[in-house]
C-alpha cells in the first residue's frame, strides 16, 4: 500500500470528506513535495497538489499519485475550483496551523464549510516508512562519521563556537544538507546546561565538553550527544558520567514495543533516582524524530503514548549540577518488531583527550 493509499483509507475510515494540507511537514510528508509554496487537497479517492509556476514541473515529479493543479492568481482560488468540482461540502483544515488570518481568507474564498482537525498525519509519521528510515539511518551515519573526526579536531584552546562550526562543516561535507538543530557545545561549567549553544567560551583541560547534535539527510533529522574529558576529569564527573551511561543502557537494554513512554522514561529516572541524582536530570528521556527534530511518541512522564515498531526515538538521559559540569548521553532508536536497534554507534565509555 502506497502513503497515499494509506492516507485515503485513514480518511475514509474517518468519514473525511477532504483535507486541506498546508503545513511545511506535513505536506512534504503527504506528497513529497520539497518545495515552499504549495497545498495538499486529498479526499479518499482523489488527491491534487496546487502550487505556482515555480513549482508545477518539481510537484509533476515528486507528488506521485496526485494530480498537479498551477495556481496564476490566489492560490484559495485554485483550490475553490477544485472544491466545485468536487461538490466538497466538509473541508477539513489542520488547526495546529492555519493562523486566523488565513482561515479568515479560506472562508472568503471557500464554498465548503471548514473542519479543524489534528494529529492524523502526525499520527501516522510516527511509524517509518522504510525510505524514512533509510534516510534516518544516513543522517546518524554522517552523525558518527563526525564524532570520529571531530576527535581529532578538539583541543585545548578551542572556543565551543570552532568545534560546533568544525562539526556542522565536516557533516556538511559529508552528504548534509544542514544542521538538523542548533549545535550545542557545553564545555567546563557549562556542561551542567542541558542547552549551552556553542558560545565563545575556551575549551580547557579538565573540561567536560557535552556536543549534542545532528544533520539532515534528504529532508530527515539525525540527534545525538556524547560528552567527552579533556584530560582527567574529576572523580565527580567520572561519576556522573557513569551513571548517565548505565541509565541509557538500561534504557536500550529495554525498549520494546508494547512499552509506554512513561514506562521507558522511568527506566532512566529510577536508575539516576538510586544514586542519588534524581534532582539533576530535569528533562524528559527522549522524543521521536524524522522530518522534524522533536515529532511524536515522547519519552516522558506525561507520555502514555505506546511504542510501536517502527517508531524512531531518542534515548538522552542528562545529568547536571550547577558549579560542577553536566553529562548527556543520546542515541537514535528504531523500535522493531521484538526490540530495538540503536541507529548511532560512536562509543559512549568515556573519553579523555
Ligand atoms: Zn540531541
Ligand atoms: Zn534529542
Amino acid at each position: 500500500m502506497t502513503k497515499l493509499a494509506k492516507i485515503q483509507a485513514a480518511l475514509e475510515d474517518r468519514n473525511m470528506e477532504a483535507v486541506l494540507v498546508t503545513s511545511d511537514y506535513n505536506r512534504r510528508y503527504v506528497a513529497d513535495f520539497t518545495g515552499t509554496t504549495g497545498m495538499a487537497l486529498i479526499t479518499p479517492s482523489k488527491a491534487f497538489f496546487v502550487t505556482d509556476f515555480r513549482y508545477t514541473e518539481q510537484a509533476a515529479k515528486q507528488a506521485v499519485g496526485f494530480e498537479i493543479r498551477q495556481n496564476k492568481g490566489p492560490i484559495f482560488e485554485t483550490v475553490q475550483a477544485i472544491i466545485a468540482e468536487l461538490g466538497i461540502q466538509k473541508l477539513y483544515f489542520e488547526e495546529a496551523y492555519v493562523t486566523v488570518a488565513e482561515h479568515k481568507l479560506m472562508q472568503s474564498f471557500f464554498s465548503a464549510k471548514l473542519e479543524p482537525f489534528s494529529d492524523l498525519f502526525e499520527d501516522m509519521r510516527k511509524v517509518k516508512t522504510a525510505s524514512e528510515l533509510s534516510a534516518i539511518k544516513t543522517a546518524c551515519e554522517i552523525a558518527d562519521e563526525a564524532f570520529t573526526h571531530i576527535l581529532t579536531f578538539i583541543k585545548p584552546g578551542l572556543t565551543e563556537l570552532e568545534v560546533s562550526n568544525e562539526l556542522e562543516f565536516f557533516m556538511r561535507r559529508n552528504g548534509a544538507s544542514g544542521s538538523s538543530f542548533d549545535t550545542i557545545v557545553a564545555s567546563g561549567l557549562r556542561s551542567a546546561l542541558p542547552h549551552g549553544v556553542a558560545s565563545d567560551k575556551i575549551i580547557e583541560v579538565g573540561d567536560f565538553v557535552t556536543m549534542d547534535y545532528g544533520c539532515y539527510y534528504n529532508g530527515y533529522c539525525s540527534d545525538m550527544t556524547r560528552t567527552i574529558a579533556i584530560g582527567e576529569p574529576s572523580a565527580k564527573l567520572k561519576e556522573i558520567y557513569a551513571v548517565t551511561l548505565e541509565a541509557q543502557l538500561k534504557v536500550i537494554d529495554a525498549l520494546k514495543p508494547g512499552m509506554t513512554g512513561i514506562e521507558a522514561d522511568a527506566i532512566a529516572r529510577d536508575h539516576i533516582a538510586s544514586k542519588g541524582y534524581g534532582e539533576a536530570f530535569g528533562h524528559s528521556l527522549g522524543h521521536g524524530i524524522g522530518l522534524e527534530i522533536h515529532e511524536g511518541p515522547n519519552l516522558s512522564m506525561k507520555s502514555p503514548n505506546v511504542l510501536v515498531a517502527g517508531n524512531v526515538v531518542t534515548d538522552e538521559p542528562g545529568i547536571y549540577l550547577p558549579g560542577v559540569g553536566g553529562v548527556r548521553i543520546e542515541d537514535d532508536i528504531l523500535i522493531t518488531e521484538t526490540g530495538n536497534e540503536v541507529l548511532t554507534h560512536s562509543s559512549k565509555e568515556l573519553i579523555i583527550l
